[in-house]
């Protein structure tokens, strides 16, 4: 039997709702093997979806007695949804020491421009999306993607980071109308990612949060770039990005028969591998 698990989860310390407490009573309902908690880590600007230095105290802090507390129930993980913005963020190894963490994701979502260091926040509303590539980039959509694919290749290769988040996150707000995610300049900035992620052994998550709030009509990644992962041989595991305890598990089944389709017999998590 497939083990459920999920590393990637958000409460109410960032941008989720409810106690992590809540999370980890749905998922020991659910009967699961793991859970890990990946709040957003601090930022050196004020924002709306981040922990503060304080709410990041306190989030430790919950972690390391729930993890005490439910010892006997479920594997419990402390985590962190690490931002790789260059020039800006901690080094995911500061993270992992001084904390310190069992696990780090590492994610982009903020942009920063090579030249002027202003930033593009790919994951906000449309509005911001949108005028961030006019303001930012002057309007060339290839060239916003592109420094959201090469500041995911530094990501990669100065911080090793040990699961990549929603690698393709940049195609979020965009369903094919400024740019086509099949034409080759696309594809080769992937294969870029991807070589890099094969090269320091990161996993490259199935994040199937786009899917279930609607927001896109594929996972994070696509099914051609778990096709690409799987010929690089790279390990994959499945995560929902829960906001919520209620979406612990969603689109598990399916993300997990399309992994079989494709040819994975197993997945890896940071702490365990299993057969599929
Ligand atoms: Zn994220
Ligand atoms: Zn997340």
């Amino acid at each position: 039997m497939i083990p459920l698990y999920n590393f990637h989860s958000h409460s109410h310390h960032c941008d989720g709702k409810e106690h992590m407490e809540e999370y980890v009573k749905a998922a020991i309902k659910k009967k699961f093997k793991a859970l890990g908690f990946s709040a957003h880590s601090p930022l050196p600007f004020p924002n709306e979806w981040s922990l503060t230095p304080e709410s990041f105290r306190q989030y430790v802090t919950d972690a390391r007695y729930l993890i005490e507390k439910y010892n006997n129930q479920i594997d419990l993980y402390l985590g962190l949804e690490i931002d790789y913005i260059p020039g800006h963020s901690e080094d995911f190894d500061g993270f992992m020491k001084n904390t310190p963490l069992d696990y780090n994701i590492g994610s982009v979502h903020l942009v920063r421009h090579k030249d002027d260091g202003r930033i593009w926040f790919i994951d906000g509303p449309l509005e911001g999306y949108i005028k961030g590539v006019n303001d930012i980039f002057d309007g060339d959509y290839r060239a916003a993607v592109t420094a959201f694919y090469k500041q995911s290749v530094k990501m990669i290769e100065t911080q090793k980071p040990q699961i990549i988040g929603h690698i393709d996150k940049v195609k979020m707000h965009n369903k094919q109308r400024w740019f086509s995610t099949g034409e080759a300049w696309y594809q080769e900035l992937v294969d870029e990612t991807l070589q890099a992620a094969a090269k320091h052994n990161c996993i490259v998550e199935v994040n199937t949060r786009g899917l279930y709030t609607g927001k896109t009509d594929e996972y994070f990644p696509s099914l051609e770039i778990i096709q690409k992962c799987y010929d690089l041989n790279i390990s994959m595991m499945v995560n929902s990005d829960a906001h919520h305890p209620d979406q612990l598990d969603q689109h598990f089944p399916e993300a997990h028969e399309l992994l079989r389709k494709i040819g994975f017999k197993s997945l890896k998590t940071p702490f365990f591998e299993y057969e599929i």
